[in-house]
């Protein structure tokens, strides 16, 4: 008897003692999540998971699914059947050989009981298939075709010829989680997949500036929300209005100084979000030197009010390389919309570019912030978004 399967690989280099287990699990748990509109059944083997009873009809659906799944390294496509050297030689020369002029067989032996080794497999499945098919050579270097065979402890073999690359990292909720400032342009959808995908399950904040941002640049926003949840899982989005403390700063603070402290204080609200909401660490699409204020010395003054470790994983990204990923994930052309973000509002001429903590706290002196921060969050919106 033999079945297709779907044969999933995941990071062992991560999985040492306990940990392990709570990776499987979570990975379990995401891929049951990802796959909930099919029929299908998710069983462990040393090493492996194995998708199994699935309407083939559905298998590359659910493969495009899988591959928003971090953990996950590869999918191969496989046919299943019980190990024996009998059934293994018959399912070798069941592969389509037709438009291929060489090959390799790679047999990984995890089932130590099997009285060949892998070495001993490859050059015997090869002979076996070399004397079938004489239009064939094997090469070992960089053969048109390379046939894996798998020997499981579950007593069944995999075999496959079709590797599909994943998207790696570590199992969402595996790092715990973190709140996203989540803009209306390219950087910070990409920076919410990058940290996502090292495990992090994401919250977020949105600032808008309405009357002065339109209800399209909302829309915009809860857009790329939806295309990124489809990777980091379930996002809430908060939605704080920013429009009195814009209007209070352009009052009271020096032009220059403006979006520095526009800073400042989404990045307080950002810290207090993410302590009423488990979120261990603050994560931005910054980018260091990108504008005036991502120079290390804007950097350090917009991260002396938050105590939370601030993650930017684009920090050290060209644009053509953020711009790459988000091609590769989706969110492009929704980030290129055109959209007014609270930060181009009163948009100063000359913004400081390397600003000092003395003189953005001599200027705060001025505001209320405490009164200011608390009315904003007041009134946030939220929104529960979940594309995963
Ligand atoms: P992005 O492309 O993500 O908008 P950017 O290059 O426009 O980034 P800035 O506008 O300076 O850069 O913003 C830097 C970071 O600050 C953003 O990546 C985001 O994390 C955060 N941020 C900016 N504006 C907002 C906003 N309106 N709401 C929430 N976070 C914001
Ligand atoms: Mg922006």
């Amino acid at each position: 008897m033999k079945r297709k399967v779907l044969l999933l690989k995941f990071g062992e280099l991560f999985l040492k003692g306990r940990n392990r287990h709570e990776f499987i699990n979570l990975l379990k748990k995401n891929i049951s999540k990802k796959l909930q509109e099919f029929d299908f059944r998710l069983s462990e083997t040393q090493g492996r998971l194995i998708v199994s009873d699935f309407d083939e009809a559905n298998e590359s659906a659910m493969i495009s699914k899988l591959q928003q799944v971090f953990g996950l390294i590869a999918i191969a496509s496989a046919t299943e059947f019980e190990t024996s050297l009998e059934n293994i030689e018959k399912m070798v020369l069941e592969l389509d050989f037709d438009d291929v002029k060489s090959f390799k067989v790679e047999t990984k032996r995890a089932d130590k009981n099997f009285p060949m080794t892998s070495m001993e497999l490859d050059k015997h499945l090869g002979a076996v298939v070399l004397e079938k098919f004489s239009h064939l050579r094997v090469d070992l270097y960089h053969p048109e075709k390379l046939v894996v065979v798998e020997l499981r402890t579950n007593g069944n073999t995999y075999i496959y010829d079709r590797l599909i690359d994943c998207a790696g990292g570590l199992p969402l909720g595996s790092a715990g989680k973190g709140l996203l400032l989540l803009s209306g342009g390219i950087d910070s959808p990409v920076a919410a997949y990058l940290i996502a995908k090292r495990g992090l399950e994401i919250e977020a904040v949105h600032f808008h500036s309405y009357p002065y941002t339109s209800l399209q640049a909302k829309e915009k926003v809860l857009q790329l929300a939806k295309e990124i949840s489809a990777y980091v899982g379930k996002i809430r989005l908060h939605i704080v209005s920013f429009t009195e403390i814009q209007e209070e700063i352009h009052r009271n603070c020096d032009a220059e100084y403006m979006i520095t402290i526009m800073r400042r204080i989404m990045m307080r609200i950002a810290q207090r979000l993410a302590v009423a909401n488990d979120c261990g660490a603050i994560v931005t699409g910054e980018s260091l030197g990108q504008v005036a204020s991502q120079t290390m010395q804007s950097l350090n003054v917009t991260n002396s009010v938050v105590s939370l470790p601030v993650f930017r994983p684009v920090l050290a990204f060209d644009k053509e390389e953020i711009m790459a990923v988000a091609r590769k994930i989706g969110t492009y052309e929704t980030s290129i919309l055109p959209y007014e973000d609270c930060c181009t509002v009163f948009l100063p001429k000359n913004p400081v570019i390397k600003p000092t903590i003395k003189r953005a706290e001599f200027l705060e002196e001025k505001l209320d912030i405490e009164l200011l921060v608390g009315r904003a969050l007041n009134n946030e919106e939220i929104v529960e978004i979940d594309e995963f």
